[in-house]
């Protein structure tokens, strides 16, 4: 396929550079330098919809750069076709991250390919071969869903139990009764009904990964704890407002009854 004609320069308002350049200034894990990246308006979309996610998610919030290796290259397959990306790093202000540091930043490198991976189904990463050790490479070839068969998926999920949620099995990309094991122990524990393959179960896995990585999971709170933050929810959002004290009395009456009492009275520690 020729050329889309179809470019950007940022994604989810965040510039994109290419940081392929033999000149050491602009070379690979520096900045790079501002780009044409061209790719179908579809395929753009995605990206844009993806980092948007990511930007929300993450505890750095909107990054400054993300640096590329490059998206439409006149070659076979996805990049040729206008629908393959390339991610080489992204910086934010208080952090850098390059995909070749996976080997001393697991957690952070699993957050993010969970979230790419919510909206590509081809993602290859540093597990993958040595090609990708320096770069995820991204397309919309295949659907965004888990295949037992597929080696790259396998191989980010035996990954993701092992290094957020501390199981011990092989990272070896196929599929058999420890990895079914592993994943199944892992949803229970998270709460997540069914089956890895089933699109829903996927997704909301995806969603796990991403948040304990980034270490945002908060440690399910007990109802007397929910009580102290409505509490404060009251206090900090109604401060000036002549219903606090009607909201307060009305609240006071459901805590002093005796039926809440004997039943908040098991959180007291
Ligand atoms: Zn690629």
């Amino acid at each position: 396929m020729s050329r889309p004609a179809n470019y950007f320069k940022k994604l989810a308002g965040v510039p994109v550079h290419y940081d392929r350049f033999t000149d050491v200034r602009y070379g690979y894990g520096t900045k790079g330098k501002p780009y044409d990246f061209f790719c179908t308006k579809k395929f753009q979309d995605k990206l844009d919809a993806c980092f948007q996610e990511l930007w929300n998610i993450c505890p750095h919030g909107k990054g400054e750069v993300i640096t590329s290796a490059g998206a439409y290259v006149d070659k076979p397959g996805s990049h040729g076709m206008g629908r393959g990306f390339d991610l080489d790093g992204i910086f934010w202000p208080n952090k850098t991250f390059i995909t070749i540091n996976y080997p001393t930043e697991k957690e952070f490198y699993l957050g993010v390919e969970a979230v790419l991976r919510k909206h590509f189904g081809t993602v290859l990463n540093h597990l993958y071969n040595n090609a990708h050790q320096d770069h995820f490479h991204i397309d919309d070839t295949s659907e965004v869903k888990f295949f037992t068969s597929s080696r790259s998926r396998v191989l980010f999920l035996q990954a993701t139990v092992v290094n957020l949620f501390e199981k011990t099995i092989d990272i070896d990309g196929d599929w058999g009764p420890k990895t079914r094991g592993a994943i199944t122990d892992v949803l229970q524990t998270l709460g997540i009904q069914n089956d890895i393959t089933d699109l829903a179960v996927w997704l909301k896995y995806l969603d796990s990964v991403a948040k304990t990585a980034f270490g945002i999971v908060e440690k399910e709170k007990n109802p007397l704890e929910l009580l102290q933050d409505l509490y404060k929810c009251i206090d900090d959002q109604l401060q000036d407002s002549t219903s606090k004290k009607t909201i307060e009395s009305a609240l006071a009456l459901f805590i002093d009854h005796l039926d809440t009492q004997k039943w908040l009275k098991q959180y007291n520690s």
